[in-house]
């Protein structure tokens, strides 16, 4: 059984060693590839997925938009947050999903952060801030948005949105930086909202996972913030995925594991 990622260029991506290491613990015959496709390989790539028996695949940047033309059909969280990275197969058909939404939240519920009845910040309005977002509005949290610039999409028309400035400070709950800010190799870099400016109750979530501990989650333990470092979306989205290829639950521990080994052990996040 073949599955995998679809994106251009892939030079890293840690979904293959998570996957593949939960296909080996629960013996089946099935193994997950990068399957860097330039976009006018994008369809008969679909195509031949679909017609080889493929259960699904995920799918990255360029193609979380571009890959809907070439699916049977889309789920309505997807459409909402305008980006497919998760298809699977029902029957004959090819479904497009988006399991970053669901993944967050249930990474955020695993850290013993239900986000029901809270006031979340999201700071940055790119593709994940969108998934982050409908996950918080449909779990029964406040969504306020902060970015650098206003953003345009009709999407964001929903939540109150304010502009993104170093001493931005508020009272909330949850902050989620949805920003590529302090990623490797830009380990060092200042984080874009100062935990120091909020109550000691907030918790504060990156979603960047390399490093594992950013500069914004350093400046918010060291302040005696919790919280909540992006791996845990990673691990969600792929366990989310797995569960929609196979219809059985994933081996959380064992996917885990195989991220940790490699984000703490320093191969990547020196
Ligand atoms: P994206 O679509 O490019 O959006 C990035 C957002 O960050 C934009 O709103 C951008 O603002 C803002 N931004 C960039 N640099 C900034 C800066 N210096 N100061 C303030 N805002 C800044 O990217 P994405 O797909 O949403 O991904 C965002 C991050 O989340 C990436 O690091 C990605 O690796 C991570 N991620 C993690 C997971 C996970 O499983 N943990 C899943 C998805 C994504 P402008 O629009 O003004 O440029």
């Amino acid at each position: 059984m073949l599955l995998g990622l679809i994106g251009y260029p892939l030079s890293h991506s840690l979904s293959p060693l998570m996957h593949n290491r939960a296909f080996g613990a629960l013996d089946l015959q099935a193994q997950y590839c990068l399957f860097s496709v330039k976009e006018e390989d994008l369809r008969d790539t679909v195509y031949g997925l679909k017609t080889i028996g493929s259960l699904g695949f995920n799918v990255t940047i360029p193609y979380k938009q571009k890959v809907i033309s070439f699916l049977d059909e889309i789920t309505p969280q997807a459409a909402e947050i305008g980006a497919v990275n998760l298809v699977y197969r029902k029957g004959e058909r090819f479904i497009g999903d988006n399991s970053d939404a669901p993944g967050f939240i249930r990474a955020l519920k695993e850290a013993d952060q239900d986000p029901q009845g809270k006031r979340s910040l999201i700071v940055g309005s790119g593709g994940a801030a969108r998934a982050v977002a409908v996950g918080l509005r449909d779990s029964g949290s406040e969504v306020i948005v902060t970015s650098r610039q206003k953003p345009k999409a009709k999407f964001w028309e929903q939540f109150p949105w304010l502009q993104l400035k170093k001493d931005l400070s508020m009272s909330v709950d949850l902050v989620v930086d949805c920003t590529p800010v302090g990623m490797y190799p830009d380990n060092s870099a200042q984080p874009v909202i100062d935990p120091r400016l909020f109550k000691k109750e907030t918790v504060f979530c990156d979603l960047v996972y390399n490093p594992l501990r950013t500069s914004l989650i350093k400046v918010a333990e060291a302040t005696g913030h919790q919280v909540v470092t992006g791996d845990g979306m990673l691990l969600y989205q792929g366990a989310i995925s797995f569960e929609k290829w196979f219809l059985q639950k994933a081996p959380v521990n064992v996917m885990q594991e195989a991220l940790s080994e490699y984000l703490e052990g320093g191969k990547k996040n020196d």
